[in-house]
């Protein structure tokens, strides 16, 4: 029995205070690592993880008198070693708080949570062989499946048979009574793959996202702490964490997708944590896509790397790719009709004519981007952040994007009561009503997030288009991601030439993801068929490389263009983003930063990069101000020892909040 009375214990704090490590006395408590407790902070409770138990008051800060530990938070919930390893390296990486970035983490606590639902798979026979290229996949990853860390690339076109792959490496994992953990990018991916892996895996199949209910996340921790039978999680990037005491495999599935990357709070790469995952246990990850991110193709171009990459070009049984054209939106101008034109609307006719289905994508809500007074050129803009409201026609509505703002849509400019207002740029609202207007007996609906709000409608949308009660969907980036529509040979591009231009160095790489990912949707069961992208500006080098989506030549320059440029992956990028409700504290704690920065960066880092401050691209969101400096280099230890040395450094203004996005996908 230890002596209790005088031992202490280092508890990680959901607070920042202290970079959230705090020592505190055990009192008569036993406690262990990974215990979440109640500890006391000023003059509140707050939540905590034990550290190191059982320290000795040599051990601690001389001459403080220690609180004392409150009590235990849950028994129900602990983290075990490798969990905190995890933690503790993403606190590391991503320089943020580790208490903070545990308790964000866990799920909510419930007294009396339900039974937690799950699927049972029925265990059916694969109706269909693997071809040539996937029994080559099958093969070399099977055979060191059991034999410690390794890393894969799956690089296959749209409808290349990927999931196959997928689920044949995952039986054999469960044969040996180990768990799978498959990432998606989107919850409404979720649906689809349930229903594959339900029919042909014979274990337990559970959900971890946002639709599943809290008393079902809060059930499956716990059962995941103590049970070790074979199963299958299905989750988003959060699932990540999920404390999968014999985990055998991760899939991260559409490994590009920007929606792994956590923007708030500790802005993590769910690929890169669920590859730390695998590494820290040992065990096989799979990462799939189309389009893979540069990073990741590069990474897998490298010697060692090869052989744990498969290209496969070609499309499984007779589909093939779509024919991609681009149409040009110079020219024929038809205010009725704006932004498509007659030919486009003629195609979409003969394809109606076949009684097939149509997809029209473009990545903005709305009516109208934006109103403008005709006559004195005023702009409809949100009070509260530097950006132009949206319009929407139907709900008669101004709103705004980054905050709560909305308005009633204006009949006069308020500037010099002029009665005209130019509506400029288009969403999805606009396009679906150009073409229930041009086709009024056709069943036209709407897929994205101002229509449908609740995975529920999500689905049952997607449902609708499958059994055909659709004819047309014109819906955003949600519709581009890996949905197998049966019926559906013309996809309709608009909106893209915007991206292009955005002062982001992956633009291109996102604008060729998008392309290539949303025209996979066409023609997934059929020999002919069709994608016509609308541009201003057919001559872009990135439209011409989507048409040849079975190579690797947008790949080939883009990784020439970012070697000359010194971007990643050549190079390492970190945000520093400053924000205040004051504009001058933003752009005054960016300066002092600054002034650190490079004082460091002289003494000892000498090969890190400064560049700004600047103001944030939208500088003021939800009336506050955001100013941003890049920090950029070829030594990742240069880079991290800086941002480590400059945050003991930096002390601002009261106002001013510090985010560090490490690989940021967003310059924002
Ligand atoms: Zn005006
Ligand atoms: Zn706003």
């Amino acid at each position: 029995m230890t002596d209790t009375e005088n031992t202490y214990c280092q508890v990680a704090v959901n607070n920042s205070f202290n970079n959230s490590i705090l020592t505190y006395a055990q009192g008569d408590q036993e406690l262990k690592p990974g215990q979440l407790v109640e500890v006391p902070l000023g003059k509140r409770l707050i939540k905590g993880m034990v550290l190191r138990n059982n320290l000795k008051k040599e051990e601690t800060l001389k001459g403080v008198n220690l609180k004392v530990v409150k009590g235990i938070l849950s028994e129900e919930i602990q983290i075990d070693g490798e969990e905190l390893t995890l933690f503790e390296w993403m606190s590391d990486y991503y320089h943020y708080a580790l208490g903070p970035l545990i308790f964000d983490c866990l799920p909510g606590f419930l007294k009396r949570p339900r039974e937690l639902k799950y699927l049972i798979g029925k265990n059916e026979e694969f109706p269909f062989e693997p071809t040539e290229d996937q029994q080559k996949v099958i093969d070399t990853i099977g055979e060191k499946l059991f034999s410690g860390f390794s890393k894969w690339l799956i690089h296959g076109v749209t409808g290349s048979g990927k999931t196959l792959i997928y689920l044949l490496m995952a039986q054999k994992v469960l044969k040996k009574d180990k768990t799978v953990l498959f990432i998606l990018p989107e919850i409404n991916l979720t649906p689809q793959f349930l229903k594959t892996f339900e029919t042909y895996l014979g274990v337990p199949i559970y959900s971890y996202n946002s639709s599943v209910s809290k008393s079902d996340k809060f059930g499956l921790w716990k059962l995941l702490q103590n049970d070790k039978s074979p199963k299958v999680i299905l989750g988003v990037r959060s699932s990540i964490f999920l404390p999968i005491k014999n985990l055998g495999l991760i899939v991260v599935d559409e490994e590009h997708d920007p929606s792994f990357k956590q923007e708030d709070r500790c802005p993590y790469n769910a690929r890169d944590v669920a590859t730390k995952r695998a590494h820290i246990l040992k065990i096989p990850i799979i990462l799939g896509s189309a389009t893979p991110s540069l990073e990741t193709f590069f990474s897998f171009c490298q010697d060692k790397m090869r052989s744990n990459y498969f290209r496969l070009s070609k499309r499984i049984g007779d589909s093939t790719l779509p024919k991609i054209e681009y149409v040009d939106m110079k020219g024929e101008y038809d205010a009725d009709l704006w932004p498509f034109k007659t030919t486009t609307l003629e195609k979409i006719e003969q394809a109606l004519d076949k009684g097939e289905q149509i997809l029209v994508y473009v990545n903005r809500l709305g009516f109208a981007r934006y109103l403008q007074c005709r006559s004195c050129g005023h702009k409809f803009s949100c009070p509260n952040c530097s950006l132009n409201l949206r319009y929407f026609k139907a709900r008669n509505e101004l709103d705004c994007p980054f905050c709560e703002y909305k308005d009633k849509a204006p009949e006069i400019c308020p500037e010099c009561s002029n009665l005209k207002i130019f509506q400029k740029g288009f969403g999805t609202e606009k396009l679906s009503s150009i073409l229930n207007k041009r086709f009024p007996e056709i069943k036209i609906e709407r897929f994205d997030r101002d229509e449908l709000k609740t995975i529920k409608n999500i689905n049952a949308c997607l449902e609708r288009y499958n059994k055909g009660e659709i004819d047309i969907l014109v819906g955003t980036q949600m519709l581009s991601k890996g949905h197998n529509f049966k019926n559906t040979n013309l996809v309709i591009v608009l909106g893209t030439d915007n991206q292009l231009n955005f002062p982001d160095f992956r633009s291109n790489e996102r604008v060729f993801q998008q392309l290539v990912q949303v025209s996979g949707r066409s023609g997934r069961f059929a020999k002919k068929s069709e994608v016509l992208v609308h541009t201003l500006n057919k001559d872009n080098k990135v439209y011409s490389h989507v048409e040849k989506s079975g190579e690797d030549s947008f790949y080939d320059e883009e990784i020439f263009t970012r070697e000359m440029l010194d971007l990643p992956p050549f190079s390492r990028v970190v945000m520093l983003y400053f924000t205040s409700k004051f504009q001058t504290q933003a752009m005054e704690g960016a300066n002092l930063a600054k002034a650190i920065l490079k004082r460091l960066t002289q003494e000892h880092f000498d090969k890190v990069n400064i560049q700004g401050p600047r103001a944030s691209l939208v500088e003021r969101r939800a009336n506050k101000f955001t100013w941003a400096i890049l920090l950029k280099s070829s030594d990742i230890n240069h880079l991290h020892n800086l941002i480590s040395t400059f945050k003991n450094h930096f002390k601002p203004h009261y106002s001013v909040s510090l985010k560090i996005d490490v690989d940021p996908y967003q310059i924002q």
